[in-house]
Order: C-alpha cells, then sequence, then structure tokens
C-alpha cells in the first residue's frame, strides 16, 4: 500500500488525485494537465496549501465555516459522541440524546412554530425529503393531485435527482433529466435581466410571476414554492426590496406552503439566525445544512412547522436515512450552535462585521470592470461589466471573464467564487475587519490582472 501523506512532494499528491479521486462540478480531464490545489490545514479564515501558501478564504469553504476553521471544541464534542455512542439510528421509534437536544434547541431558534426537525445527512438530502413530504403532506389532506412545486430559474437546491430538479440550472438539468411536476419562474436578478425597468418595478413583476403560475398551472395542483432568501449559488443575487413582501402577500393568499431554502442563509450568514427573518417571511419548511456544524460534520435537516408535522405524522412516512440524526454530528452541531451564541456571532456580524464589509465591498464599483455591489449581511456579489452604464455582459462567452478574475484571486492567495460574470464571497462570520480590509486588496489587485487579460 503506499503511504500517503502531507509531506509528499505536492505534483505526487496531485498526480494519485488526478489518477483516482473524480472531483464535483469539474472536468475531471483537467486535474491531469494542472493538478488540483493541495490543501493541508487551516484555521480562522485562513487555509494552507502544500506548497505553504497562505490563503485568506472568502467563501468560508462552500459558504459553511461560519465560526471559521480550527475550533478544538468541536472537534472534542465529536470525540466524546464517537466514544460514547459513535452511531445509532432514528428510525423505528429509538431516539438518542444529540438529536434530542439539538432539535429542541432548533425549534428554539427557528421563527414561529417551526418545531420539528426531520434529519438528512446534508442540504441535497433534505431537499429531497421536502419534495416527498410537501406532496405527502398534501396526499394526506386528500389532494394527492396538489403536487407540483414551483422554484426559480438559476436557484441551487442541490445536486441530487430531485434537488437538482428544484434547482434551476439548465446545464445540471440536460444531463440526465429531471423529475416530473416542477416548474421554475424567472429570478429576481435586476442586473442581468431588468432591462429598462426600475428596479421595484422588476421586483413586482418577477414575484407576480409566482402568481401567474399558480392561477395557470390551478392552485389545487400546486404544492409548494421554494426558493431561497437570498439566492447564493446563483450568484449572490440580492432582490430588490419590492420582491419579498409582494411573494409573501402571494404564499399568503393562496393555499401552497412556503419552503425556505436556508442552506446558505441560515445560521447567520444575512446577519440574522436565518435568512427567512432578514427578507421578512415565515415558512413552513425551512431547509438547513451547511453553517448548521459550520462544515465540521455533514448534517442538513427540514425544520417543519406544527400543522405539517402533524399532518405528517398522521401516516407512516415511508422515507429516510441512514445517517438522520448521527448522533456526531448532532453533538457537532449543537456546539457549533452554542459557539455562534455564546460568542455572540450572529450579532457581532451583524451590527459590526456586516456594515464594515458592506462599506469596503461596495467600494469595488469604482473598479472599472464593477457594475453593481450588492451584500446582504456576510454574502455578497460584484458583475463584472465592459459598459457600466448600460449593464452591458461581456462579449466573450458568459462567464469566462469571471473565470479569469477567479484564477487571478487564487493565484493572489484569495478563494472567491465566479458564477459567470459575477464574483461572489461568503467569507467565516468571525473574519476580522483587517482581513476584510486584505480581502478587498487581494480582490482589486485580481480585477486589475483580469482586466488587463481582457484588453
Ligand atoms: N440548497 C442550497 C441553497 C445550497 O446552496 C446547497 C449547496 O450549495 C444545497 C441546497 C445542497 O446542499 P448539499 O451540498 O449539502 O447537498
Amino acid at each position: 500500500m503506499v503511504e500517503i501523506s502531507n509531506h509528499m512532494p505536492t505534483a505526487e499528491l496531485q498526480a494519485l488525485d488526478a489518477a483516482h479521486h473524480m472531483h464535483p462540478f469539474s472536468t475531471q480531464s483537467g486535474f491531469s494537465k494542472k493538478g488540483a490545489r493541495v490543501i493541508t490545514r487551516a484555521k480562522g479564515t485562513r487555509l494552507w496549501d502544500s506548497e505553504g501558501a497562505e490563503i485568506l478564504d472568502a467563501m468560508a469553504g462552500l459558504w459553511c465555516v461560519n465560526i471559521g476553521y480550527g475550533r478544538d471544541e468541536l472537534a472534542e464534542a465529536a470525540y466524546r459522541q464517537m466514544k460514547e455512542l459513535p452511531y445509532y439510528n432514528t428510525f423505528f421509534q429509538t431516539t438518542h440524546v444529540p438529536v434530542i437536544a439539538l432539535s429542541q434547541r432548533l425549534a428554539e431558534l427557528a421563527p414561529g412554530d417551526l418545531n420539528h426537525v426531520f434529519y438528512a445527512g446534508s442540504g441535497s438530502e433534505a431537499n429531497d425529503t421536502n419534495i416527498r413530504m410537501a406532496r405527502f403532506y398534501w396526499a394526506q389532506k386528500g389532494k394527492p393531485e396538489k403536487n407540483i412545486i414551483i422554484s426559480r430559474k438559476n436557484a441551487y437546491h442541490g445536486s441530487t435527482l430531485g434537488a437538482m430538479s428544484l434547482g434551476g440550472m439548465s446545464g445540471m438539468h440536460t444531463q440526465g433529466g429531471v423529475v416530473q411536476n416542477v416548474h421554475h419562474i424567472d429570478q429576481p436578478n435586476w442586473w442581468s435581466e431588468g432591462g429598462d425597468m426600475s428596479p421595484e418595478d422588476f421586483g413586482i413583476e418577477r414575484a407576480q410571476q409566482l402568481e401567474k403560475a399558480i392561477l395557470e398551472l390551478g392552485e389545487d395542483r400546486v404544492a409548494a414554492f421554494i426558493a431561497e432568501p437570498i439566492q447564493g449559488a446563483g450568484g449572490v443575487i440580492v432582490p430588490p426590496d419590492s420582491y419579498w413582501p409582494e411573494l409573501k402577500r402571494i404564499c399568503d393568499q393562496y393555499d401552497i406552503l412556503l419552503i425556505a431554502d436556508e442552506v446558505i442563509c441560515g445560521f447567520g450568514r444575512t446577519g440574522n439566525w436565518f435568512g427567512s427573518e432578514t427578507v421578512g417571511i415565515q415558512p413552513h419548511i425551512m431547509t438547513i445544512a451547511k453553517g448548521l456544524s459550520s462544515g465540521y460534520a455533514p448534517i442538513g435537516g427540514s425544520i417543519v412547522c406544527d400543522e405539517v408535522a402533524e399532518v405528517v405524522g398522521g401516516d407512516e412516512f415511508n422515507h429516510g436515512y441512514t445517517y438522520a440524526g448521527h448522533p456526531v454530528s448532532c453533538a457537532v452541531a449543537l456546539e457549533n450552535l452554542r459557539i455562534l451564541d455564546e460568542e455572540g456571532i450572529v450579532t457581532r456580524a451583524r451590527e459590526e462585521i456586516a456594515p464594515y464589509l458592506k462599506e469596503k465591498f461596495e467600494g469595488l464599483t469604482e473598479h472599472p470592470m464593477v457594475g453593481e455591489a450588492k451584500i446582504v449581511g456576510m454574502m455578497g456579489s460584484i458583475a463584472l461589466t465592459p459598459h457600466k452604464e448600460s449593464r452591458a455582459a461581456f462579449a466573450s462567452e458568459t462567464g469566462t471573464v469571471g473565470y479569469m478574475v477567479r484564477e487571478r484571486c487564487f493565484a493572489n492567495n484569495l478563494i472567491m467564487r465566479h458564477v459567470g460574470d459575477r464574483m461572489i464571497i461568503s467569507p467565516p462570520l468571525v473574519i476580522s475587519k483587517e482581513d476584510v480590509d486584505l480581502l478587498i486588496a487581494r480582490a482589486w489587485q485580481s480585477l486589475d490582472e483580469g482586466m488587463a487579460q481582457v484588453k
């Protein structure tokens, strides 16, 4: 057996990686030409790679490391739980203390009567649960035909077949097909799709597409509407202020379930515990994952309101995952929630760091290639453009310029992502003001270098 460790030369690790590891959302053949960057350790907001480079992670991993890297308390919670009860399932009328404690805490934190948690191993699995649960709920109420779920184009809700079908990414739909009875309306992306409309009028128009869809499909056919409070992986699309109040009116008026996908927005990302609070909605179901454990252990779930839980609980719901409510993940999540709360991380993010980050991030619009900067709490994006006034897109293939800037960020030891020609950030909530300054300086430099390549 080959002994593989951090001490191996990078090129050897990369060659083994390319030979045997299939990467998500990647062109695999690319790794043979240009090896993957090997990340070896992390602390706070920093990552180190196998060449010793220190990298500022402005994406908190994949939007998840809300408390920052390297918190011993979470490792100790996992260790204690592994020694005591490393695994037991929650099927067939069994339970355990960590899952009871976490469920109680989530019911306390979640707004309104969201008092019941159905666990999963990830956000994708949780959204698959939501599809089945929403349909089962209406079937239980004698309306099995009420099974269409409305979502939005360019939304990301995960990669399993169900979650991917809820998502509105055409590049995913064309690889292998989708599940039936999911309908997509347009996203509230004013910068790219707003034309001559004012942002406020555009927000209303996009929200009213939900009402039109309900009327066209039939209220008796629509089970639920799912959306992120602030669309994340679609490019941090911050909707106009008029959007959510109008959507809320529509959801209140028609008899459908509202599912808020809080996988990114939850656990402090938007400056409140949940994005639903930030945009002023009270969903029937919330999808959670990522920041629930700050990414230290895989865990996701659906937090469900009293009425839905009662109806669904009236008969056997034939659904569940081996690792649902995994004791180690629950213990880690509980410790993470304790730290977020007791160290005032959510409050500090909202009151101290988010306003500072907003001011600095919005300053990037002074760069010649940056059209708009949008930020809510600790998630933001900038739109790259060759012409700010007309909000033009680059003539090159969509996303090429964003990709070039992302590559420059990578070379400048800053992790920032691109979605098409939008550059996005979602740093750990514990980022300091000094690190915000560094983030902005490296982003600016990368924009300069990217612009030099465009010309
Ligand atoms: N929902 C949203 C909003 C997400 O951003 C993601 C992942 O990025 C998911 C669901 C899927 O979560 P997971 O990757 O844990 O399956």
